[in-house]
């Protein structure tokens, strides 16, 4: 249709087919964001008020509803509206005299006939009753034979197309409206939804009625009702009412993870200028959320995995969780991307203000640190999966635009232009851009023109390279001093390939030379494919850097001796330039003189992630005197991430050293991570000798069960094991399947009953039963196993379940299934199904870890 140079008449409405757009794709390495330009849908009303009232069954799985919906005609001479609605029987829609309207369903949309030609400027208002039967959108939990630790509870997830699951909705971005919802609730459980709690009232049937408004507009997908037994921690912020709900038994965790709040809402109010949008904010922690958190408007929903205890905080934290939901509220849902391929505007935002608290609260190195770590997600998105422009029209599926492009590069390009303006000018653009554009929806030209108001600059250019096309920059750098003529000479080249899509990219970057008497700074333009830069300088200099403080997202490629590196590793007084040095000595690392220079700065590194990155590069040696010596190393390791990677690291390198340094790891190390990846490096260097030390350790409790999970493996690990052997671990692991046992050791158990109960009729049966699960997670986990068991015994059952199965986001039964067939029947490649269930397990855990 965009091929076509005539205007098109459609519906009585002159519809321009665009021809000016241009026919190029957004990306590459991908087909989820090519394809047609897209726009948000249009609109004939623009939606004012939603008023809803639901229950919910919990047996059913069931909604009863009844949404109001005031709207305004934007024109004269419409008869008829459609909504957006998935699984909703609809009982009947009438007008707000009584008066019945007809109505027609139609697939994923509810049409409704006004009874009237509209007049432009009018306001209408209906009423649509109904009975949902939502397969995504509303969740619930519940207490189960099968799961009898599961709390009774509700939770919704709007974002991004899942509010039209259980409420007929125009249920868009681009349009904002106020929200109120009347929630009848069973005794003694609270229900929680957006704005002000207006009333909460005993219904004379053993249930209650809890009315919430939202005065303020929003969308759709903010739109949250949670139902649940509550416990309650609760601070101030100003004048702003904090509360955390969580379980009550985890009632003792919430303050470790939320005190912060209250200053994380001071810092973002003076950061942006702009105080907190909503009357109140709370974060209620719910069981088996399918992310890591979700902003809905004053009342985020939280994964309650981000709950932990001490021990647990040697490795864990709630900060970063917290600060990205808090940020969300004034980015996403005080100002909201207008359509999903803008959804840099909200993640990239919020990914960018969690980072710039962890600035504020932790200092600047970790900052550095954090921002070094969104780079490489970035990267290997890009290099691995797809390069897209980060603002696409051009787009499948929303879920897809939840990627490394959107958060870490979109925080990354947020840094990027604070670098090119400073701070003054960078956040006097974010107070207009959020002041201008309150309560509305935006696109990226929104941000740029207030960019561009607040400081006197033109930005063209940064955007349109960073934020319209793909990639970035790889520079090619070489030094060279000319003792003649005492001047260095810097040569900087872009040796990305310039496409459609990546283009040469221009940057101020800062260029700094360390002589014996100073350091000078020069912040030169980098345009043109090739430049070559002659600074006048007396002696040869001892270090030479490009973009000394990593502003730039890029690959840096700068040619420089093992002795430059040695003594950037020693000198550089900030993270990046020790960091870029450790990294880059890998390539040097066989030398006596660079270990044993690593080794005196594994033990003088004032910074973790520093000294992490020097454990990284030892470990490639895979020596067993590195080894000697990084478990020395251990034992004065105060940072708990640093121990993990020097286990990891022995967990290369076989041999009695190893072995007996991991028993001790495990016995006494206070961090459950570090005893965890103990656990598995010893299985990989003691193999069968591990069983024993795997059985101790499945008596050990730890956050989120990492210890039992890494023990459950170890057992399993062997997929040879026969007889006597075999029998034994199956039998634990088929204990460890059962409802007694916490879900992730579940998980692991079915896991390893496919791996290690080839042959064995007790796990075939085992994880055969498993199919009836009522846990999605639980069964789709069994699916796998008996995919990776290829019992062809197996078939009927998966055949049988298929029938039942419906198709789930980022987990899908239906899917694993017919893999899990294909597997059997050994029509696929093993090792490419154990790297896509691998790829799938990574996938699921960066889903958790991104907050939402
Ligand atoms: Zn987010």
């Amino acid at each position: 249709m965009t091929n076509l140079r005539m205007p098109l008449l459609v519906a009585g409405v002159l519809v321009c087919a665009c021809p000016s757009y241009p026919a190029a794709q957004d990306s590459r390495g991908s087909d989820k964001f090519n394809g047609p330009l897209r726009d948000p849908p249009r609109r004939d009303f623009d939606f004012i008020h939603l008023r809803l009232e639901c229950s919910f069954d919990w047996e059913a799985g069931s909604v009863d509803g009844t949404v109001t919906h005031t709207v305004r005609a934007f024109r004269d001479g419409v008869r008829a509206l459609e909504l957006d609605s998935i699984d909703i029987d609809v009982r009947g829609v009438t007008l707000s005299d009584g008066r019945p309207l007809s109505f027609e369903t139609l697939p994923g949309r509810l049409r409704v006939g006004l009874g009237a030609e509209s007049r432009r400027g009018e306001e209408i208002t209906f009423s649509i009753a109904y009975r949902a039967q939502p397969r995504l959108g509303v969740y619930f939990r519940k207490p189960s034979i099968d799961s009898p630790g599961t709390p009774m509870q509700i939770w919704t997830q709007g974002e991004a197309e899942e509010a039209r699951h259980w409420i007929p909705c125009f249920d868009h971005p681009s349009d904002k409206l106020t929200t109120e919802v009347f929630v009848r609730a069973p005794r003694p459980l609270i229900a929680i939804s957006n704005g002000r709690l207006i009333s909460s009232k005993p219904a004379g049937d053993d249930t209650s009625i809890f009315h919430w408004r939202q005065d303020e507009p929003h969308t759709t997908y903010l739109i949250s009702v949670i139902v649940g037994e509550f416990s309650v921690w609760k601070d101030w912020a100003g004048k702003i009412p904090l509360k955390a709900y969580t379980q009550p038994r985890l009632a003792d965790l919430a303050a470790r993870s939320f005190a912060l709040t209250a200053d994380m809402i001071d810092y973002f109010q003076m950061k942006t200028g702009v105080l907190y949008p909503w009357p109140r904010y709370d974060q209620i922690c719910v069981s088996g959320f399918r992310f890591g958190g979700m902003e809905n408007t004053a009342a985020t929903t939280l994964n309650e995995r981000t709950l932990h205890d001490e021990r647990a905080a040697l490795d864990v934290s709630s900060r970063g969780l917290v600060a990205h939901e808090l940020a969300h509220q004034w980015f996403g849902d005080l100002v909201t991307c207008k359509d999903w391929g803008e959804m840099w505007l909200n993640e990239g935002f919020a990914t960018f203000f969690e980072n710039l608290y962890a600035e504020h609260h932790l200092g600047w190195d970790e900052a550095v640190y954090a921002r070094d770590e969104r780079g490489k997600k970035y990267r290997s998105e890009d290099s691995e999966e797809y390069r897209r422009r980060l603002s696409t029209r051009r787009w499948r599926n929303p879920v897809d635009l939840f990627d490394s492009h959107s958060y870490s590069k979109g925080c990354l390009v947020l840094s990027m232009l604070r670098y090119v303006l400073g701070d003054d000018l960078f956040f006097a653009g974010i107070e207009l851009y959020l002041e201008r554009n309150a309560y509305r929806p935006v696109e990226t030209a929104d941000f740029r023109i207030a960019m561009e108001e607040a400081t006197g600059e033109s930005l063209g250019w940064f955007f349109d390279q960073w934020v319209h096309s793909g990639g970035h920059p790889q520079y090619k750098v070489q030094s060279r001093w000319d003792a003649q003529a005492r001047s260095l000479q810097i040569e900087v080249e872009q040796t990305q390939e310039v496409d459609h899509l990546t283009p040469l990219f221009r940057m101020p970057v800062v260029l700094s030379i360390a002589q014996s008497s100073a350091v000078t700074e020069h912040k030169v333009w980098v345009s043109e494919k090739k430049h070559t830069f002659t600074f006048p300088v007396a002696e040869r200099p001892r270090m030479v850097r490009f973009d000394p403080q990593d502003w730039i997202l890029k690959e840096l490629d700068f040619e420089r001796t093992r002795e430059d590196l040695l003594y950037q590793l020693e000198f550089a007084d900030d993270v990046t330039g020790r960091l870029e040095a450790a990294r880059d000595l890998e390539k040097f690392v066989g030398a006596e003189t660079v270990k044993a220079k690593l080794f005196e700065r594994l033990a003088a590194e004032p910074f973790w992630g520093v000294r992490g990155q020097i454990v990284s590069t030892l470990s490639e040696l895979k020596e067993a005197r590195v080894a000697r010596m990084l478990a020395a190393h251990l034992k004065k390791e105060p940072k708990s991430k640093v121990r993990r990677e020097i286990v990891k690291a022995l967990g290369e390198v076989e041999g009695e050293e190893s072995v007996g340094t991991l028993r001790e790891v495990i016995r006494l190390d206070p961090s459950y991570y570090v005893v965890a990846d103990a656990l598995k490096a010893l299985g990989k260097v003691a193999g069968a000798g591990a069983r024993a030390d795997a059985i101790g350790a499945l008596a050990r409790a730890s956050h989120r069960e990492v210890i039992r999970v890494a023990a459950v493996d170890v057992l399993a690990m062997d997929d040879l094991m026969t007889g006597e052997v075999q029998k034994d671990v199956v039998e634990r692991l088929v204990s460890l399947s059962g409802p007694a046992n916490p879900l992730p050791v579940r998980l692991a158990a079915f896991r390893g009953l496919g791996k290690a109960g080839k042959g064995s009729d007790e796990a075939l049966n085992t994880l055969t039963e498993a199919l009836e699960k009522s846990d999605v997670t639980l069964r789709c986990e069994a699916i796998e196993a008996l995919g990776e068991l290829g019992d062809p015994r197996a078939v009927p059952a998966l055949e049988k379940r298929r029938g039942k199965e419906i198709p789930v986001v980022f987990r899908d039964p239906v899917e694993a299934i017919a893999k899990a067939l294909d597997r059997i029947a050994g029509k696929t490649d093993v090792d490419d199904l154990r790297k896509e269930v691998r790829e799938l397990r990574e996938k699921l855990e960066t889903l958790e870890k991104r907050t939402n």
